[in-house]
């Protein structure tokens, strides 16, 4: 059967003039980190077939005539790395009020900056968590067709949020609100289940909602919990009902809590969790992706004026505790996932969240884990991304230096490769 297949398949390159025909590359790696459980193996061999990794062997085998040759010697060479809390679409900084003058479509172009800002900095997946309407789903297209050079994105598309919460429009008049709202806040069991449907129908891979109040909005009564438990409930059985996973921004203890029970997939930033949420995160198999990044880009813009007042306030609630929940987390086994909140600093500098990992308490070996193995099951994509196989889709980076001693080197990647593409 297979060798009909072939058979038609070589018919049909010769009727187009050889258009069908596949691409291999081959690719010498100095060393490989084929799986962050495993390890660093020696010299070896990856080829690549169009998009596909098709084999992986000990040493430097010969390539095959007409194979293009991508020599890394003298490079450590792994997977393609995974941040799952990004925005594309979104630069820092910036006054709140220019959401009320730039159209969403101005999103898109500022996301093929960020795309490729991204991709260069090693990340070859990216899981979109909120953006206005259709934005991030036409950056996703992009990407997925080669026409913008980018990360695969995972995207959410407009956040679900209680009215006036952190994912809603705030800070304007009633009647501007009205305007600028994006269609996804809902109040009720049912009006929230109506709002997963209608993300999964505009093109959501995945339902993100705004469990707590957030820190950059301008909703001013803190951070604690928003939804009620059958809201959330409704929205994460309904969500599953329809294959989708749920992510939850969530800074306060109870709301990272309720999220938890509920059957949320994944708390987002999590950054006052206390031991009673992180044991209900455990027990549910909830992961936890702490966006230690975030906090960064945003102690950089404290007190420039660059905030609104309470803005600054919420700022100044949470930075004596961020990553204080990431070693609480380890220590009672909570799967730690990497993200970031790219957008909230500047896109690029994603890999900067290695260092704030280990310095949180997680060995380079796992935080690496975070931003590939760990990643890619919270994706349910570890058949496709998150380690180098036969038959996983050919997403490679190139570092010099040992990542696995050192998480730094991850800050430099040299060579990216994504869905069997070179990034130039
Ligand atoms: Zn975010």
């Amino acid at each position: 059967m297979r060798k009909i297949t072939m058979l038609v398949a070589a018919a049909l390159a010769l009727a187009t003039g050889g258009a069908a025909s596949a691409k291999t590359t081959v690719i010498y790696a100095g060393k490989l980190i084929a799986d962050a459980d495993k390890g660093v193996q020696g010299p070896s061999t990856i080829v690549v077939t169009d998009d596909r990794i098709t084999s992986i062997t000990a040493g430097r085998a010969e390539a095959p005539a007409g194979a293009e040759i991508v020599d890394l010697g003298d490079k450590t060479v792994l997977p393609g790395l995974i941040d799952l809390h990004v925005h594309l679409t979104g630069d820092p900084g910036g006054d709140f009020r220019s959401e009320a003058v730039e159209p969403d479509e101005w999103g898109v172009v500022v996301g093929t900056k960020n795309a490729r800002l991204t991709l260069r900095a090693g990340f070859t997946t990216v899981r979109e968590a909120g953006s206005a309407q259709y934005t991030a789903f036409a950056l996703r297209r992009g990407t997925a067709e080669g026409f913008v050079e980018g990360p695969r994105i995972i995207a959410a598309g407009p956040s679900l949020s209680i009215v006036g919460g952190h994912g809603d429009v705030t800070g304007f008049r009633e009647d501007i609100h009205a305007v600028l709202d994006q269609g996804y806040s809902c109040t009720g069991a049912v009006e929230c289940a109506e709002k997963v449907r209608k993300a999964s129908r505009a093109g959501a891979d995945v339902i993100k909602i705004t469990a707590t109040g957030g820190v950059l909005s301008q909703q001013g009564r803190g951070l604690g919990a928003h939804f009620t438990d059958a809201e959330m409930e409704s929205i994460a059985q309904t969500a599953h009902s329809l294959g989708l996973k749920v992510m939850a921004h969530a800074h306060g203890a109870r709301g990272i809590e309720a999220a938890s029970a509920a059957g949320i997939d994944s708390i987002e930033h999590g950054t006052f969790a206390d031991d009673a949420a992180l044991k209900v995160m455990k027990a549910k198999g909830t992961y936890l992706v702490p966006t230690l990044m975030a906090f960064e880009g945003v102690r950089e813009r404290l007190g420039k004026g660059i905030y609104t007042p309470t803005v600054e306030e919420k700022v100044r609630m949470t930075l004596g505790t961020v990553g204080q929940a990431v070693g609480k987390a380890k220590a009672l086994g909570v799967p730690i996932a990497f993200g970031t909140d790219a957008g909230v600093f500047e896109h690029g500098r994603n890999a900067g969240e290695f260092a704030l990992l280990v310095k949180a308490g997680l060995t380079p070996r796992e935080a690496l884990a975070s931003a590939t193995t760990v990643a890619a099951r919270l994706l349910s994509m570890e058949d496709e991304v998150g380690r180098l196989a036969p038959g996983l889709s050919a997403d490679i980076i190139a570092v010099s230096g040992d990542p696995l001693s050192d998480v730094t080197a991850l800050e430099k990647v040299d060579w990216v490769m994504a869905r069997g593409r070179i990034a130039d």
